[in-house]
């Protein structure tokens, strides 16, 4: 088995961290921890910015082309994806982190925004930890066992979450935000969502839309209104006003906050989001 030996990766080469790209910094982050020391992992949309409307530069195709294994959301929210791939010569696998996910349908298009409810990130996590396997099987092990640490967090917060959800009163569970990306985690604890943008930032608000959504405010059918990390507060904030409410605060819906902050792994954007959310749910409630 001479040629075996030959192709067998020295200790240096396999200790090396396996380079991965991720394309958003939610799924980066994902990757970090199911990944641990094994793997060197970089965002192509990193912190507070916006994956709908992202416009890839030559240093990200410089980056693609040095991964060996390339992550990402899938359910057409990389839409500058393939152009990107084919532009960095990179051949390696690309791995969608949504596979076996059952998609929320808007019309006929899937919505992308499935790390909203924590029992979808624990597929995330699992097709994670095989992507990983499969392009590094020694550490194998090592991705098993970090992965179903990490899923039991996920578990956990879910248990939290469920629970303060319980104590805030069924009725008047609207809210407002800037896009349609919380589709997921108002389905997973039962609050509806508004938004004067659709699935995507990548169009703008219909003015019949926008006074809509006024007229809910001022007639009290919206419990609370929050601006996004990633969004111009600027529109939803105008809602706000000429419907003679308040902004309740902010959500992280498509990407981390900036290393140091408040949301800057998966885990605390899930929680801060959900507490934000029921404590503005609780406010006023009798
Ligand atoms: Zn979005």
């Amino acid at each position: 088995m001479l040629c075996a030996l030959a192709a067998a990766p020295t200790l240096a080469q396999s200790a090396r961290p396996l380079r991965v790209v991720a394309s958003f910094s939610i799924l980066a982050d994902i990757v970090r921890n199911v990944g641990g020391d094994d793997v060197e992992v970089a965002a192509l949309v990193g912190p507070g910015a916006d994956a709908h409307v992202f416009q890839p530069s030559p240093a990200d195709a410089l980056r693609l082309a040095q991964a060996q294994l390339v992550l990402i959301n899938g359910l057409g929210f990389e839409g500058w994806l393939d152009r990107l791939v084919s532009a960095s010569g990179y051949r390696g696998p690309v791995v969608v982190a949504s596979k076996g996910i059952a998609a929320r349908l808007r019309g006929s298009e899937p919505d992308p925004h499935a790390w909203q409810d924590l029992s979808n990130a624990v597929r995330y996590a699992e097709n994670v930890r095989d992507a990983l396997s499969l392009a590094r099987p020694a550490s194998t092990a090592h991705f098993e066992q970090r992965a179903a640490i990490y899923i039991q967090q996920f578990q956990a917060l879910d248990d939290k979450v469920r629970a303060r959800f319980f104590a805030v009163s069924k009725d008047s569970r609207k809210i407002i935000t800037s896009h349609g990306a919380f589709g997921y985690f108002g389905a997973a604890y039962g609050v509806e969502f508004l938004a004067p943008q659709g699935m995507s930032t990548d169009s703008e608000a219909s003015a019949a839309v926008v006074a809509r959504l006024i007229d809910q405010i001022r007639h009290q059918d919206v419990r609370a209104i929050f601006v996004e990390n990633i969004t111009d507060p600027r529109l939803v904030e105008r809602i706000a006003r000429e419907g003679g409410a308040a902004v309740g605060g902010r959500l992280y819906s498509d990407a981390l906050s900036p290393p140091g902050t408040e949301a800057d792994t998966y885990l605390k954007l899930f929680a801060h989001n959900a507490l934000t959310i029921t404590s503005a749910l609780s406010a006023g409630q009798h």
